[in-house]
């Protein structure tokens, strides 16, 4: 069971509040030393295909690892909805943050439109279809019209989805989707759910730890 925060675009908290928990963050990118000092496992939200270059306002794999960052998110839905990140830029930044020596979390998920429209599975094969196995890849199913809406997918809904993700590509999969402490415990009871990566809850101590506790005890 793996659990990862991702704080988005909000400062977060203390980290040395966090010291200690068995977790990945996904701060800001001005927050990334701070994590990395107290000993956090800290990966961040993006990051270029170069390594370096004319791209302002990127980050590339190579000076995050300087930092001490060990891994990033890719592809989150909100970098697909407002910042125009396709199937194919994903594919690159994965692809050289892999091969740079990071790991990946790479996001996956439907919209409500396209789970109306009976498209899930389809949408999954086809965000799947430009990645390819590798032992340090995780996959995030985070279906849009949970994220950050407090609608949860239901356990089943959340298994479906697995599956489907692990039959295209065998690699552990996180859920996501307003996740807290009072939703995860169902959700880790599913065989092929392996985590969950958390935004809001994330953002307040005792309820990330919560989580981090309830992932615990479900992996016994
Ligand atoms: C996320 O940011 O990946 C996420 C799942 O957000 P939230 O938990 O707030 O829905």
């Amino acid at each position: 069971m793996l659990i990862a925060g991702n704080w988005k675009m909000f400062r977060g908290p203390d980290p040395a509040e966090l010291a200690g928990l068995s977790a990945v963050v996904c701060p800001p990118f001005t927050r990334l030393r701070d994590c990395v000092d107290v000993g956090l496992t800290t990966y961040a939200q993006n990051v270029h295909w170069e390594p370096e270059g004319a791209y302002t306002g990127e980050i590339s794999a190579p000076m995050l690892l300087e930092l001490g960052v060990v891994g990033t998110l890719v592809g989150h839905s909100e970098r697909r909805q407002y910042f125009g990140e396709t199937d194919e830029t994903v594919a690159k930044r994965v692809r050289a943050a892999l091969d740079a020596g990071l790991r990946v979390i790479a996001c996956i998920g439907e919209t409500q439109e396209q789970r109306e429209a009976d498209e899930t599975e389809d949408v999954l094969r086809r965000q799947l279809s430009v990645l390819a196995p590798h032992p340090d890849l995780l996959l995030a199913y985070e279906p849009v019209w949970a994220i950050g809406t407090g609608l949860t997918a239901t356990p089943a809904i959340a298994e479906d989805a697995h599956r489907i993700v692990k039959s295209v590509l065998d690699r552990p999969v996180l859920y996501g989707g307003s996740a807290k402490p009072e939703n995860v415990e169902e959700l880790f009871g599913e065989p092929d759910v392996d985590g969950a990566l958390v935004g809001g809850a994330s953002l307040v101590v005792d309820t990330f730890a919560a989580i981090c506790a309830l992932a615990a005890a479900a992996a016994r």
